[in-house]
């Protein structure tokens, strides 16, 4: 039977990965039957009491052995779960693999929107799947939703795990050999480096079992890619996910007034108000579109992006792309900065001198310009258009600053 098992909500700040749950239970599946895909499912970020990363399992298998094989999903994760720790509650969801369009549904929301707990247990009980609480059992939500994901866009990561004697200590990734392995396969993989301040970005910084993670478009380069990278601790384990990281699977376009909290979103506006720089260097603005008004922010890590929203003037066409906060009004929380269209620019300027082409001089109050040295007369001021320095196109937040969901400008 092909069987689907869906696993989420197994770790804690201080530990564990429920992507290393899914790699140490797809390598005991596979005693029992084919083990043909390992999903890592990345859903709505804007879900305050979840972790920025939000990512949940699952795992396709063909077994014969079907109560073995939840058995062995069970033991797995009671073994590993951070069960002490509060707030982590896991769940596991097993179904026979199929395409149900109420999973897909079910997916969808989970990625766009806020689900309950109730909701999930009564789709699955719809869909005859079997599930497994521990504690609040609240995992059972990204569970589900990472069985019922539709992966039509996707992307792939590789992930190198530990030895269990090293998990808490500093990792030691060779940094020249990622800047290295970027390099050999540019194109192919993504999110390697922040090109701003060179910081290596597959290391996580969290106390788990991941030594590190590398990004692809393209599954067959993965192992070659970790090949390359130099570490100063032996691989435990490695297993590839199928992903929808960088695919921009949760972002919808959206009318201005039809926008709501905890989505993300894409949304065409005027510049309304320009560019302000609020206290710790986030710079806020307005867009409007003739029915409603929304605030934009590009918060200070995302460094140098502020400096293109500077220089948005009023005006200025854009589309927003983001997760929606509330604030005083709505605000979307910038990931990408579409620029359509720009704005005139014009400045009041001292009128230029007919024969010499230098800045004639005030001659006085009510009497007019005045070159100095040829005598040229003028009675007014001139209106001067001036440059934009910025250009269209799609602006994104530097790497070490972009969600896993998001997909890279240079894609
Ligand atoms: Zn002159």
């Amino acid at each position: 039977m092909k069987l689907a098992i869906g696993v989420d909500d197994t770790d804690s700040r201080k530990g564990m990965c429920t992507t290393y749950v899914a790699a140490l239970l797809a390598e005991r599946l596979r005693r029992l039957g084919e083990v043909y895909e390992l999903r890592l499912v990345r859903l709505n970020p804007n879900i305050p009491w979840k972790t920025r990363g939000n990512g949940a399992v699952a795992i396709l298998a063909e077994v014969e052995d079907v109560d073995a094989a939840l058995e062995l999903a069970v033991r797995t994760v009671e073994e590993l779960a951070e069960t002490g720790e509060e707030g982590t509650d896991p769940g596991i969801v097993a179904c026979e693999a199929s395409r149900s369009e109420r999973l897909r549904r079910f997916y969808d929301r989970a990625l766009h929107g806020v689900v309950s707990l109730e909701e999930a247990e009564r789709i699955a009980e719809l869909e005859r799947c079997w599930t497994h609480r521990l504690k609040t059992g609240r995992g059972v939500i990204g569970a589900l939703a990472a069985i019922g994901a539709e992966l039509s866009a996707h992307t792939y990561e590789l992930i190198a795990y530990r030895r269990r004697e090293n998990w808490s200590k500093p990792r030691q990734v060779e940094s020249a050999s990622v800047v290295e392995m970027d390099r050999a396969t540019k194109h192919d993989t993504f999110n390697n480096l922040d090109p701003e301040t060179g910081r290596v970005l597959i290391t996580p910084r969290s106390p788990c079992p991941v030594l590190y993670g590398i990004r692809a478009w393209r599954r067959e380069v993965l192992e070659r890619a970790m090949r390359m990278v130099r570490a100063g601790e032996a691989i435990e384990r490695y297993a590839v996910f199928k992903t929808n990281q960088g695919t921009d699977a949760h972002l919808m376009e959206k009318d201005m007034a039809a926008v709501e909290p905890f989505t993300s979103v894409i949304v065409k506006g005027r510049v309304a108000a320009e560019p302000r720089t609020i206290r710790g260097g986030h710079v806020i603005f307005t867009i409007e579109d003739g029915e409603a008004a929304l605030d934009c922010a590009a918060y200070e890590p995302t460094g140098s992006f502020r400096g293109v929203v500077r220089m948005l003037r009023k005006g200025d066409v854009v589309r927003a792309f983001g997760g929606v906060r509330e604030r005083r009004r709505l605000t979307i929380n910038l990931e990408k900065l579409e620029i359509l269209e720009l704005a005139e620019q014009w400045v009041h300027a001292n009128p230029l001198c007919p024969c010499c082409g230098r800045s004639m001089e005030s001659a006085g109050k009510d009497k007019g310009y005045r070159c100095r040295s040829c005598g040229e007369r003028a009675d007014s001021k001139i209106r001067r258009r001036v440059e934009r320095s910025l250009a269209k196109g799609l602006y994104c937040v530097p790497p070490r600053a972009m969600r896993h969901l998001t997909r890279p400008c240079a894609a």
